[in-house]
């Protein structure tokens, strides 16, 4: 390879909107970005216990936008395959990682311990990844071996996220991760490009919009109201990074202006605690006007009757509460954890409400309910759905279609080629298109482990 130049391998991450994973070296430095666990696909087992297509013990650096299971959970297998090199990230983002790959390896020893199989890490894994983990703050220009230097923007996904620039020669290479739907709740806008010469980019809705972020906030204070007035629950499956706590910003304000009756809520989920107590120490990431509100002497993440149940029998407790009521609980797509004890319990009672306010994919429990069927089985047990059913799309983390092609705009005029990944493959194929169509840049869907060489 030249001087000049970089190759670029595209090793997850690519057809499918999990598993991101890209390797980036010169002669003298290998990077990697992201390396996370392939989830929901039937060969994910097989890829994510199969070898890496590069030797671990050879790169030098992993770089990391995002606290997301699918951007960091084969981080300790990274490191058991013999990875020593060094892991950067934004503060948040490490201490978040750090509860994540401990929530998975916990969840993973149940199912292997159930089918059989060895766990891909250990524990010791995770304790080792942690030390050699730096953190790189937000705007903060750093040079790093090979001859490039790296700077963090905000991506606004969840906290600590990061849009990841490496600059080499006179010209910048841009990872985005996730880019989140702004104008969020809680966090800053999404930070605008404009000097990429070429772009990795994020495709989840890459063919679709969601409902107007405007209108969530109105939708959520007549769902709390509805079911408030006909004596139910409200069981909200929620994810625990992000999601958890922006609803129970939301919540908060509703309940503070008066706009939903004073009812005990329940944040349901230990690890949604853990990442709660996080976000109440990140303040300083969220945007100017919750900020302002902080400042004011707001406690957005504490309200009269709001309680955290960390054990399980203040969980098993939240049953005997009389209705009204209001329950978060993990998983946010209903496959495992607290929720699905609730859903079990309210799901047949025509006064209570299963609001979803996440993208629920295809085979999760979750999705099963959200589509409307009248019989289910959980656990075992054949339960009838009589609860209301609704979805609130305007809380989705992720950029729109529109979005994510008006994220891109901004640096039309410079930049030489985009590669569109983290999508599903229709889905990144509509981006592509959309991207030559509507700004004439030269958009590709690369296939996986396919390397390019580019020009810097
Ligand atoms: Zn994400």
């Amino acid at each position: 390879m030249k001087s000049n130049q970089l190759k670029l391998t595209f090793c997850g991450g690519v057809g499918q909107v999990t598993g991101a994973n890209f390797l980036l070296e010169n002669d003298s430095v290998k990077i990697l970005i992201d390396c996370g666990l392939l989830q929901g696909v039937a060969t994910a087992n097989a890829f994510n216990s199969a070898s890496f297509v590069y030797n671990p013990a050879d790169v030098h650096m992993l770089f990391v936008t995002h606290a997301h299971l699918d951007h960091v959970g084969r981080i300790a297998k990274l490191v058991r395959d013999g990875f020593r090199g060094v892991i950067y990230s934004t503060p948040n983002t490490k201490d978040l990682a750090k509860l994540i790959m401990e929530d998975a390896l916990s969840i993973m020893k149940r199912e292997m311990a159930r089918d059989g199989r060895e766990p891909m890490y250990d524990i010791a894994d995770i304790e080792q990844a942690q030390r050699l983990w730096k953190t790189i703050p937000y705007h903060t220009a750093t040079e790093i071996p090979g001859g490039l230097s790296v700077y963090f923007k905000d991506a606004g996904h969840i906290l600590g996220s990061a849009i990841i620039e490496f600059s080499y020669g006179k010209k910048k290479i841009v990872f985005t991760g996730d880019l989140g739907n702004s104008p969020t709740p809680l966090l800053r806008d999404t930070e605008v490009i404009t000097d990429a010469d070429y772009l990795v980019m994020e495709s989840v809705y890459g063919d679709r919009n969601h409902e107007p972020v405007g209108e969530r906030k109105e939708k959520l204070e007549r769902i709390i109201n509805e079911s408030a007035s006909r004596g139910g629950t409200l069981v909200i499956p929620a994810f625990s990074i992000e999601r958890t706590q922006v609803i129970l910003y939301e919540i908060n304000s509703l309940v503070e202006a008066g706009k939903v009756p004073s009812v005990p809520v329940f944040v349901d989920s230990p690890l949604a605690i853990k990442v709660t107590d996080i976000y109440k120490t990140a303040t300083e990431h969220f945007k100017a006007e919750v900020q302002k509100e902080i400042s004011d002497g707001d406690d957005i993440f504490n309200f009269p009757k709001l309680q955290f149940t960390i054990n399980r029998e203040s969980s098993e407790a939240i049953d005997r509460v009389p209705n009204p009521k209001i329950i978060l609980a993990g998983a946010g797509m209903s496959n495992g954890g607290r929720i699905t004890h609730h859903e079990m319990r309210y799901l047949p009672d025509p006064k209570s409400t299963i609001l979803f306010v996440g993208y629920q994919s295809a085979g999760t429990l979750g999705r099963e309910i959200q589509s409307g069927v009248k019989n289910i089985t959980i656990q075992g047990s054949k339960i009838k759905v009589r609860a209301t059913i609704d979805t609130i799309y305007g809380y989705s983390s992720h950029k729109d279609s529109d979005h994510l092609v008006e994220f891109v705009s901004t640096t039309k005029d410079r930049v030489q080629k985009v590669f569109v990944v983290m999508g599903e493959t229709k889905s990144a194929l509509f981006l592509v298109q959309r991207l030559r169509d509507y700004l004439g840049v030269n958009a590709v869907h690369p296939e996986l482990n396919e390397s390019v060489i580019l020009d810097f």
